[in-house]
């Protein structure tokens, strides 16, 4: 196929350029992807035994209050109505997430109100004295005292980057929400939330179905880099340090694992996910996704959970990792991106954390801003 346009990646921000190219300006776009399938890290299957739909790369939950956002993915799907909440089990207890208004008086075993709960906790951080964190486990107390650090935040941190939080930079959390009220939705802010009716897979088949989008599957852009040397403007969202040969050295990124298993029973835990604080249980959080299509009617007698580990088994680049040393490489690649024709884009691209409605955005920005006026 002659192409105008070769966009690397059928995540959302490669699709989302691809629809566009294809539909707004009607030219060609050839679209690589090196996985076997559409969707990026979104992508969503059908459980071949238990027929529940399931996602491959961890939950998504589609969720946002940006109105371009939605109008943009509801031309392509309904939301289910599905709302989220995490839950996490500490000591044989299950607490909700984040800390919130019940999650202080169970763990405590209280009864305060919103404002004593705010002076309590002020008094919890207080007793520690720290103003300048040195480390991530003096950040996490200065924010919400030592008993719930504990309790909710040591063993997970533990588990999820296998290192006591002692030596972790204190810059990897800015922020540990606490709710002091009995709030339980985790995307509280969100307008519309949900999964979309017919799964996330279904969208991007609806979202790169023009003639003019060739799709390339198990295709590998570096394998084949020279062949796309070709008079086409190319659009770049795999990861930014592979595209320069990692001239400047690797951009280090957090990985997890997702180990399955089918349980006989209709409804495992109750709840879509649950977060393991027990530094005992080696898995973070245990995943059962029919519960995010509470619409649909699935077996009775058996679901699929899977059991979410991190560090370990896979080396798919997951949660970009802001230390000071990755940051540094980041700037130093940038500057690279400034000499190059191509224009990089999406969570690989520019390594960065992006929920789907912010990748979306940014891939709507970039045809319109970089794509269009050079175009027309
Ligand atoms: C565990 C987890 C859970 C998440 N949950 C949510 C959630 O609940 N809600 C939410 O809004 N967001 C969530 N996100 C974020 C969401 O996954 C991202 O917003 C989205 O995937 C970003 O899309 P993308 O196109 O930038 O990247 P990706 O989806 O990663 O797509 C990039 C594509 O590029 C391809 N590629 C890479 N290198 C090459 C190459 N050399 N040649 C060809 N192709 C290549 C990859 O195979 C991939 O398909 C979650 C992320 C993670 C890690």
């Amino acid at each position: 196929m002659n192409c105008d346009y070769l966009v690397v990646g059928a995540g959302f921000f490669g699709g989302v350029i691809a629809e566009r190219i294809a539909n707004e300006l009607g030219r060609k776009v050839l679209l690589i992807d090196k996985r076997p399938h559409i969707g990026g890290n979104c992508y969503s299957e059908t459980d071949a035994d238990t027929g529940i739909e399931t996602h491959k790369y961890g939950t998504h939950i589609f969720h946002t209050s940006e109105p371009e956002a939605w109008d943009y993915l509801k031309r392509f799907t309904e939301l289910n109505g599905y709302y989220h909440q995490v839950l996490t089990t500490y000591k044989n207890k299950v607490y909700q997430m984040p800390i919130n208004l019940e999650t202080i008086n169970s763990f405590y075993n209280l009864n305060l109100k919103p404002y004593e709960a705010k002076k309590f906790i002020a008094s919890e951080i207080s007793k520690e004295g720290i103003s300048r964190p040195r480390n991530l486990e003096e950040k996490a107390i200065s924010l919400i005292g030592r008993p719930l650090y504990e309790a909710f935040i040591k063993g997970y941190t533990i588990k999820q980057w296998r290192k006591d939080p002692t030596e972790l930079p204190a810059e990897i959390i800015t922020r540990l929400p606490v709710r002091f009220n009995y709030q339980e939705t985790y995307f509280v802010n969100a307008r519309w939330q949900g999964i979309p009716l017919n799964g996330f897979t279904e969208v991007f088949e609806k979202m790169l179905a023009s003639p003019n989008i060739k799709l390339e599957l198990n295709c590998d852009y570096f394998e084949h880099r020279d062949d796309f040397k070709v008079a086409c403007q190319t659009i770049y969202t795999g990861p930014l340090d592979q595209f320069f040969a990692y001239r400047f050295g690797k951009l280090e990124w957090r990985t997890v694992n997702f180990k399955k298993e089918v349980k006989p029973v209709e409804d495992y835990q109750g709840t879509s996910v649950m977060n393991f604080a027990d530094p005992e249980a080696e898995y973070t959080r245990v995943h059962e996704p029919r519960h995010l299509h509470p619409e649909r009617s699935y077996s009775r007698e058996k679901t699929v959970i899977f059991y979410e580990t991190s560090g370990c088994g896979s080396n798919e680049p997951y949660y970009p990792i802001n230390t000071e040393n990755n940051l540094r490489l980041l700037r130093k690649y940038r500057e690279l991106v400034k000499r190059e024709q191509v224009i990089f884009g999406g969570r690989l691209g520019d390594y960065a954390y992006y929920d789907m409605d912010k990748t979306m955005l940014a891939a709507l920005e970039c045809f319109k801003n970089e794509i269009y006026p050079q175009d027309k």
